[in-house]
């Protein structure tokens, strides 16, 4: 059985004292690998590495040089879709389809950010005549990436990049439950011109590994995605070495379709926002709130559709795939029964495919109808594939439940009405809105980031580079 090991100053290295975690396939239930547990004194090396390297020729790196060389890196990367696809599959359950999709998603970040990083200027002030001031854009220096097991690549991608591209060095602490793509990802840059330093990546246990780099003086910024639970650890482990921390913690997201909608274009959106991943995403539209006049009509429409899906297998590019863990697939397991306890109606489930492996985790998806908003299963994230219908009256009752979360990071509105649809984009508390789609396809430069639980700053497009970088104003007196 293959043991991976840390990636630390491009160079691989086995936990200090040999512990390891197994690796499990959450299509089968096997254990395929083992990686290194690591702790304490393995993120030391690896921000020991990376201060050297910001303080070496990485930091020194001229930013039309870092330019190409993120430009090569994205090439590479693409060259090896194949194989990281196959790896993501392998480790996270991913169906075929998103598998691929992810892996050409990492390497749209690295194109990105290669483009735009000669591109961020600072600015001039108008100050009294005897001075000149500026503000320069400068990195943090050894930022830390706390990274999910829903997304590894998309979300090494997101925050990696940008960081690196910004001229930081970076220590990345992967999920224990699916990194195997982002160690071979190191292994590509490396070869392909990332200087040793620049990124190293430990392993591990969250509460170990994971808190050993949330907790380090020696870590200039954290970016952070998960659970609001770990969020406010990392945040209260930051807090004591003043680091700045930008969370992104999952959402309870709406989808709002109003009575003069076009349905036919919303339904398929509405169930691929909720299956995607087998719901595990962040931005996953886990609530539809209908308009009581279509209400039925739209329910039992996306009743069909639920129905219909196919859950199996990752290697049999299925609707649905496998949930991530036992662990994950209890949690839902959990919302389900509160759900059969509470008298909750189940509108429609899929179909698990007859061939699906029986230790695979599997979740079929599972359409609730006529939940109460303040409920806990539409006040939650259930990070599964399960969606919460709500009925609502007015534009006022829709705001007033879309909003009536603790989270504020995604929704979707569906109305023909030119003046809703820009009232709702300023009314609905959330950091993107989407009318009469969802997502946009998940463009790396749309920027991204929720209020209240849901986090705060915001990472894609250009607001990441302000996130990874930090303002000095200099003020200059010629007289
Ligand atoms: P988690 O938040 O505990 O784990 C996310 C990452 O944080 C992993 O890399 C983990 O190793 C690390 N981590 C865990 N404890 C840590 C600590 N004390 N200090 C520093 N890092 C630590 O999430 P989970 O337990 O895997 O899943 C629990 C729930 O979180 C899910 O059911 C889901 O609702 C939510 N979740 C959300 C996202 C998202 O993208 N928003 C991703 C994963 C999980």
């Amino acid at each position: 059985m293959t043991s991976y090991m840390n990636f630390i100053d491009n160079e691989w290295s086995a936990a200090y004292d040999g512990r390891t975690v197994d690796v499990v396939d959450p299509s089968t239930g096997e254990v395929i690998a083992q990686i290194a547990r690591s702790g304490g004194s393995e993120i030391g090396r690896a921000v020991q590495a990376a201060r050297h390297a910001f303080e070496g020729d990485w930091g020194r790196m001229a930013p039309a040089a870092r330019s190409r060389l993120m430009l090569r890196l994205s090439q590479a990367l693409l060259d090896h879709a194949d194989e990281l696809a196959a790896l993501e599959q392998k480790d996270a359950g991913k169906p075929t389809r998103q598998a691929r999709a992810d892996a050409q998603a990492i390497a749209r970040y690295f194109e990105f950010y290669a483009g735009a990083i000669d591109k961020l200027h600072g600015q001039t002030i108008p100050y009294p005549q005897e001075f000149t001031v500026m503000t320069l854009r400068e990195p943090h220096g050894v930022t830390g990436h706390i990274v999910p097991w829903n997304y590894p690549l998309q979300i090494f991608g997101r925050s990696v990049a940008a960081a690196l591209a910004a001229g930081n060095a970076c220590v990345v602490k992967p999920a224990e439950d699916a990194c195997l793509s982002l160690l071979r990802v190191a292994a590509i840059l490396a070869e392909n011109g990332l200087p040793p330093g620049a990124l190293n990546i430990v392993t591990g246990l969250g509460a170990e590994a994971g808190a050993a780099l949330a907790a380090h003086p020696g870590i200039d910024h954290i970016s952070f995605t998960g659970s609001p639970q770990t969020g406010q650890a990392v945040q209260q482990a930051a807090a004591a070495n003043f680091v700045p921390v930008t969370l992104e913690l999952g959402g309870k997201s709406p989808q709002i379709v109003f009575s003069d909608a076009d349905i036919d274009a919303a339904l398929p959106v509405l169930l691929n926002a909720i299956i995607q991943n087998a719901g595990q995403t962040c931005s996953a539209g886990s609530r539809v709130l209908i308009q009581r006049a279509i209400y039925s009509d739209v329910v039992s429409r996306l009743a069909e559709l639920f129905r219909a899906t196919r859950t199996g297998a990752a290697k049999d590019d299925p609707d649905c795939g496998p949930l991530i863990s036992a662990r994950q697939l209890g949690r839902v397991r959990e919302y389900l029964q509160e759900a059969d306890s509470g008298g909750i109606s189940i509108a429609a489930k899929g179909q698990l495919d007859a061939n699906a492996p029986s230790g695979g985790f599997y979740q079929v998806p599972v359409l609730l109808s006529d939940v109460p908003p303040e409920h806990r299963l539409a006040q939650e994230e259930i990070f599964g594939p399960v969606l919460c219908a709500i009925p609502f009256d007015t534009e006022e009752e829709a705001v007033r439940i879309a909003n009536g979360t603790p989270y504020g990071l995604v929704a979707g509105v569906w109305t023909q009405d030119g003046g809703r649809q820009l009232r709702l984009a300023r009314r609905l508390r959330a950091g993107q809105v989407f009318i009469n789609n969802y997502g946009a396809a998940g463009g790396v430069e749309l920027p991204f980031g929720g209020s209240g639980q849901s986090g705060y700053g915001r990472e894609k497009g250009f607001e990441a580079l302000y996130g990874f970088t930090q303002l000095k104003t200099v003020a200059i007196r010629h007289g």
